[in-house]
């Protein structure tokens, strides 16, 4: 790639991040919905701020965009402890974890996003690092090779994964904490982009919102990004306060409908329903039909077509449901 065009992706990205930066909440109470997570997460910090102790390393799992990483700055923040921020694809070598790991101070998070995809050579010096704050190294090679154990500091493993199913027992049993991280109802989703629309200075009306929040895959990080859409419709539109109207409009041009399916979404529905009558399917042939990949299907939009009803996990395979054909407009055989 030519140094501009990536500079350039560069600064966009850059750019998404501080956007999506100044409107992430920094203190639990600004945490919306999650309630008994939320709850639970304020007095396990409470109970280490008393003890003067790290926290238990936790585990976060849930679909991208519902606040893992969010969750992460907040608990730092509320302990008043150092963040070092970190994902599993990252971290190619032992020594890379091994490097972070020496470098962090007393009480520190380790926020370790997508852990799932850790390599198994650098998960093994995670273990005792979790368990004794140690660190094995291996010195020399061959017969005349030793092991030395290096002290860390005190320290709270913050792991990210969108597939619990991914992570390996001994690594899962390591955990203090592990909570799962749902998604959000359409109400919930309404007061995240009021609080998003107040800091953004945009007028909405509470209908407005709840149409946001309806559209929005039940996902904080969609209901965010479709504000800041709608807000352009609007604007060059000319409109001052936008309501379900103002909504409504935006997401039929950004082809999201009225259950929130986006174009993949409809897709996938679309191949099981008239390319394997219905089912089952295979997620292979389903992503080979859709030409996504296996992985973004898994991660991305099938949790939520399952946990809606659109979409049914077998053992032969993936299967339409009754409100799928019903949304689609198509009869069931
Ligand atoms: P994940 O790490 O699970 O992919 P993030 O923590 O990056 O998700 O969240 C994505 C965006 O959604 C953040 O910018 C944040 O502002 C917003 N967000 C997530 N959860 C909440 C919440 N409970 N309340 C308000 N905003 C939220």
């Amino acid at each position: 790639m030519p140094d501009r065009e990536a500079m350039e992706l560069a600064a966009l990205h850059e750019a998404a991040a501080r956007a999506e930066d100044s409107i992430r909440p920094r203190a639990l109470d600004e945490f919306i919905g999650q309630d008994k997570l939320r709850d639970n997460l304020r007095v396990y910090l409470a109970a280490a701020r008393e003890r003067g102790r790290a926290l238990d390393h936790t585990l976060f799992c849930g679909s991208p965009g519902l606040g893992k990483t969010t969750l992460a700055r907040i608990m730092a923040e509320e302990l008043g402890v150092g963040l070092v921020s970190t994902s599993g694809p990252v971290l190619e070598r032992s020594g890379d974890l091994a490097a972070i790991l020496t470098n962090l101070s007393r009480h520190d998070i380790l926020f370790v996003d997508e852990i799932h995809r850790m390599p198994m050579t650098v998960e093994e010096v995670l273990y005792p690092a979790m368990e004794d704050f140690q660190l094995d190294l291996v010195i020399g090679q061959g017969p005349a090779a030793r092991t030395v154990k290096i002290d860390l500091e005190p320290f709270t493993l913050v792991g990210a994964t969108t597939r619990m199913g991914l992570i390996s027992n001994p690594l899962r049993d390591r955990f203090g904490i592990v909570a799962r991280v749902e998604f959000y109802t359409p109400e919930e989703l309404a007061r995240i982009v009021q609080r998003t629309a107040g800091i953004l200075h945009i007028s909405l009306t509470p209908q407005g919102a709840l149409e946001v929040g309806r559209r929005s895959r039940g996902t904080p990080r969609i209901a965010n990004r479709l504000l800041r859409r709608v807000r352009d419709f609007a604007q060059m539109n000319g409109t001052a306060s936008i309501g379900v109207e103002e909504v409504a409009a935006a997401m039929q041009r950004l082809d999201v409908d009225s259950h929130g399916l986006d174009q993949m979404d409809r897709q996938i529905l679309e191949v099981v329903i008239s390319q394997y009558g219905g089912g089952p399917v295979g997620l292979k042939a389903l992503a080979a039909a859709c030409s996504e990949e296996v992985r973004t299907i898994e991660d991305i939009y099938e949790p939520y077509l399952i946990q809606n009803g659109f979409l049914k996990r077998t053992s032969r395979g993936r299967m339409a449901t009754g409100k799928a054909y019903a949304h689609m407009g198509m009869l069931m055989r």
